[in-house]
């Protein structure tokens, strides 16, 4: 394979010197060692920011439209590890080739009528490739070749006969419009992709200029986020999870909120994605676990009936190898019972490391902790999680409960979730429960446990008591149903 410049014009690379045989073989080398993939043969980082200022020059020159596109590889780790190095790196080169012949083909850019649209594909790393477009009429031109290279990959590949469908995240600018320079294209692209992956992968994300204002207030929220753990800002509020048969609090989960020096009260929606990303999330996290198992603790000296207290953990705290210390030492240090709290986690995070992921969960119940499954059936919801991890909860996602019961399937769904967790033992928990409807139609097939609005939002720890207590005096206070 020619191992020059992947174009079909104007981005050409020099003239090597003829007259000295030898050290043009050289210099031919060295390039090739420090400007190209060894993996795919592609032109690496280096070389495309050549080939972007080549083109860029061009484009300034004829007045045409460009498009710088970076293009990540979406869940690259799982598939890596799910298929090995060796596999792995066949499994870029497929990709590698599959994206430089959807290039070449000229229906993947449309118009044949047209003059071929110059192009460059580079490998930046692992998972990561960029594309650029020259000669676009406009920037349709831009979303269809999107649209193509996604389409391409998502076709499916066969590695070592595994048949995988990856999906790209694209982002893109354009030139004229979203850039000046080398520099300021290839940043603006890079957040445009940035967002593709926030609003959930398998997409192409065009800059706008909005979004750098986005990026801005990003990169303070992170610094305020540092700061906010140390200033200790977080402070979790209540919210009961009740019993509709006896009509009374069963137990009780634990939800962040942020004390902003200026913004006021956040909830999570404001700034976990920005914890998740900066990693804070670990000792905000960890805060909060402390935090409840200090005030279970607490109701439970006060004379109230000892119920279970839940926390949210993410995939970050969790990925952690210090974990299962972190959960014991919180209730060494608090001295709160093991059975009185309960994990709650997502599913994305069994799907990233389900090996890890099942280790810790595994140690984390020998502790003698509980464990939840949350927003369970908006994610994966592969039931081979249901059969391996040691859950005590499934928790009903509140897409399903505000469908309850008007919608027919709707109703289906969650009748099967609630049959399929009493086959497994599970309890199960509704959540988002805000009518009565929903609360009827639940408790009538068989799940009794819910957390909503009906009942309580999430309250202070003074609130939730007084909700409490009230409920013990006369349950049918939070019961619905009478
Ligand atoms: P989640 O774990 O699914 O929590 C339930 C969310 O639904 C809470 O939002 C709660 O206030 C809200 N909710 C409860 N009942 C109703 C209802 O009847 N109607 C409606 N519309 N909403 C209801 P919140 O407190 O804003 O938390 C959002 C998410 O942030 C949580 O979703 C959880 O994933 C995450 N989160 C909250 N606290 C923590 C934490 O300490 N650590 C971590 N890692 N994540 C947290
Ligand atoms: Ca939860
Ligand atoms: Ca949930």
């Amino acid at each position: 394979m020619n191992l020059m410049p992947d174009t079909t014009r104007e981005v050409k690379p020099a003239q090597e010197p003829t007259q000295q045989a030898s050290k043009a073989a050289d210099a031919a080398m060295i390039r090739r060692l420090t400007c190209f993939d060894v993996l795919t043969g592609l032109p690496n980082g280096l070389l495309f920011r050549e080939h972007l200022s080549l083109m860029l020059r061009t484009s300034r020159r004829k007045g045409t439209m460009m498009a710088v596109m970076l293009a990540d590889i979406d869940d690259f780790r799982r598939i890596k590890n799910s298929l090995g190095q060796a596999q792995g790196d066949s499994f870029i080169q497929a990709v590698s080739a599959r994206l430089k012949a959807t290039l070449n083909q000229g229906n993947a850019l449309g118009d044949t009528a047209r003059e071929p649209h110059s192009f460059s594909l580079a490998r930046l790393n692992a998972n990561e490739f960029a594309i650029l477009l020259g000669d676009l009429h406009k920037p349709h031109d831009a979303q269809r070749v999107a649209r193509a290279l996604r389409e391409a990959l998502s076709a499916g590949l066969t590695i070592g006969g595994h048949e995988i469908f990856p999906t790209l995240s694209l982002g893109v600018a354009l030139f004229p419009g979203d850039g000046e320079d080398v520099d300021n294209l290839i940043a603006h692209a890079d957040i445009a992709l940035g967002q593709a992956k926030d609003r959930g992968k398998d997409r192409a994300q065009f800059y706008d200029s909005g979004m750098n204002a986005l990026a801005v207030d990003r990169l303070a929220l992170e610094g305020q986020l540092r700061r906010a753990v140390e200033a200790q800002e977080f402070f979790p509020v209540y919210q009961p999870r009740i019993d509709v048969r006896t009509g009374r609090l069963s137990s009780i989960e634990a939800l962040v909120r942020w004390r902003h020096p200026q913004r006021g009260v956040l909830a999570p929606a404001a700034f976990i994605e920005a914890a998740e990303r900066s990693r804070l999330i670990v000792p905000m996290g960890e805060f909060m676990l402390h935090a409840a198992c200090e005030q279970n603790l607490a109701w439970q000296r006060m004379g109230l009936p000892p119920v279970s207290i839940s926390v949210n953990v993410s995939a970050a705290q969790v990925a952690r190898s210090d974990f299962v210390r972190t959960v014991a030492r919180a209730l060494e240090r608090t001295g709160l019972a093991p059975q009185w709290l309960e994990l709650e986690i997502t599913e994305t995070l069994l799907v990233n490391d389900a090996a890890g992921a099942l280790r810790t969960f595994s140690a984390v119940k020998a502790l003698g902790v509980r464990t939840a499954i949350d927003d369970f059936g908006t994610g994966f919801s592969s039931l081979s999680y249901l059969r391996d991890f040691p859950f005590d909860v499934l928790k009903i996602d509140r897409a399903f409960v505000s469908g309850l019961p008007g919608q027919t399937r709707t109703c289906g769904v969650t009748c099967a979730i609630i049959d399929l967790s009493r086959r497994l033992g599970l309890e199960v928990v509704a959540e988002g429960v805000e009518t009565r409807e929903q609360s009827n139609f639940l408790a009538a097939n068989g799940c009794h446990l819910m957390q909503g609005y009906l009942y309580s939002k999430p309250v202070p720890p003074a609130e939730l008591e007084r909700f409490w207590r009230a409920g013990i005096a006369a349950p049918s206070v939070l019961d619905p149903r009478t």
